[in-house]
């Protein structure tokens, strides 16, 4: 018999986990385990705005395939399109070529994309926080506005460039948020020229309140936390129009502004469109067991997944959250050995355990298995988690030093450059394969 052909797409939490979770359960050679993905690493998003902010190196949150996992042939490029009736994935390979990959199990984990709406101008001007490509983006191009600042003597154009606007009260938005703007306040002894009290953070949400999911205490505590470095939180607010130097909000003020980001809200990788499967909310519609209906032999899980969530019960699905991913990852990877043999599949279930939010400088908000934690207890638990969850012993290490080195030196301020050709939209560094 010849080796079965498993195929994963995506090597994000989800795909890498599968991939790590086959190797060593599987004996070499019992199957032939290949990954389609676009880079050579397995990216540890949480820490993105850290990135950003300078206190982590790009190459720290960064798992190399190539090191960490051993038996999985990697296919350097994206799936731009499935067959489900021919068992084959469309590849797109990094050099342009374009390959048919078959396989006998298929595992999609292509992840998400950010999701935006069509709000004027958002398209042309707003950044994203999703990938690497988009952290050292937006942190050159913040250093250059403040560069760009310093050296401008009209206030008009210095005032736009000190303006800074987030969009999106999660953990994303309030971890990028935190961590630029201190980015920001400590780059002013840098920058003699520029009044500090010309530098404005402003973190708009639609909903009454930050961080939901850590509990209405946690989102008050975050809120004055932030509100007592200088950042402007505006709730029950979003984004009506962005031109290139000002952001106009829906409670009528225009800010001066030519740094917005925007982090509300994800939605699953174009690929998963391409597909003749079930969506909801345009994630694919799984059963517990992570297997897409009528279609056995493939599986889905991730953000770009629709996985019931049987904890929760009733029709709720699992939050796109990097936990819920590698949980499902080892349901997934168990349920295709079981359906090789032959034996029953089980079912996906896991309470969650909990968020860390790092606001940086010391500070953080935390709710482990349920606690309630805020200031250097919950930034204790915070890194310790990353830690634990970064994929191998030298992100880890590379994390720790960079922690300590920016705690004793603070950033370099380094503006790479290697991005000033690119305008850095969305649509520019985000993955859009499929579309
Ligand atoms: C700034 C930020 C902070 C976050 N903080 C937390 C947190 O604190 N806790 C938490 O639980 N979650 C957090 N998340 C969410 C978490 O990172 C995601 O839920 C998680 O990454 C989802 O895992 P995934 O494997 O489904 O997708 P991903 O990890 O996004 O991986 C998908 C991979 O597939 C690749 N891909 C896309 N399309 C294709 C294609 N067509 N072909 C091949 N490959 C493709 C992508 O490049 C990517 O590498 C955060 C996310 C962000 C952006």
């Amino acid at each position: 018999m010849p080796a079965p052909r498993i195929v994963i797409i995506g090597a994000g939490f989800a795909g890498y986990n599968v991939a790590r979770r086959l190797e060593r359960s599987l004996k070499p050679h019992a199957a032939q385990i290949r990954i389609v993905a676009p880079f050579g690493y397995t990216l540890y998003q949480p820490l993105l705005p850290q990135v950003a902010a300078g206190v982590l190196d790009p190459r720290s949150i960064a798992g190399p395939l190539h090191r960490l996992l051993r038996q999985t042939q990697l296919i350097p490029g994206s799936a731009v399109g499935v067959d489900l009736d021919a068992r084959t994935v469309e590849v797109a390979l990094i050099d342009g070529r374009t390959v048919p990959v078959d396989y006998d199990r298929l595992i999609l984990c292509p992840g998400s994309v950010t999701r935006t709406f069509d709000i004027p101008g958002l398209h042309e001007h707003g950044h994203g926080m999703k990938n690497l490509a988009e952290a050292v983006y937006l942190r050159d191009h913040v250093i250059a506005q403040l560069e760009l600042a310093s050296a401008s003597h009209d206030p008009a154009e210095r005032a736009a460039r000190c303006g800074f606007l987030v969009v999106g009260g999660g953990y994303s938005g309030v971890e990028t948020a935190a961590n630029l703007q201190l980015l920001t306040v400590k780059a002013m002894r840098r920058f003699p020229r520029l009044d500090p009290a010309l530098v404005s953070w402003t973190l708009v949400d639609v909903a009454d309140r930050l961080l939901p999911e850590l509990g209405e205490r946690l989102g008050v505590d975050t809120l004055h936390r932030l509100g007592r470095r200088g950042i402007d939180i505006r709730l029950g607010v979003s984004l009506e129009r962005l031109t290139a130097d000002t952001a106009h909000l829906t409670d009528g003020r225009v800010l001066p502004c030519r740094t917005a980001v925007w982090t509300a809200g994800v939605t699953p990788a174009p690929v998963i469109a391409t597909m003749k499967a079930a969506t909801e909310r345009g994630r694919l519609v799984v059963g517990a067991d992570l297997r897409i209906s009528d279609r056995p032999e493939v599986f889905a899980l991730g953000d770009a997944a629709a996985v019931p969530d049987l904890v929760t019960g009733g029709d709720a699905v699992c939050p796109p959250t990097a936990q819920h991913a590698t949980r499902q990852a080892h349901t997934a990877a168990d349920n295709v050995i079981s359906s090789l043999l032959g034996r029953p599949t089980r079912e996906y279930r896991h309470r969650d355990l909990g968020l860390v939010v790092d606001l940086g400088g010391g500070q953080a908000v935390a709710r482990p298995v349920g606690v309630p934690l805020s200031g250097p207890p919950a930034q204790a638990v915070t890194r310790g988690y990353h830690l634990l969850t970064l994929p191998g012993l030298r992100a880890k290490t590379r994390t720790l030093g960079d922690w300590a080195l920016h705690a004793l030196a603070g950033d370099d301020l380094i503006r790479l450059g290697f991005l000033d050709t690119r305008t850095g939209r969305l649509a520019d560094l985000e993955h859009t394969a499929g579309r």
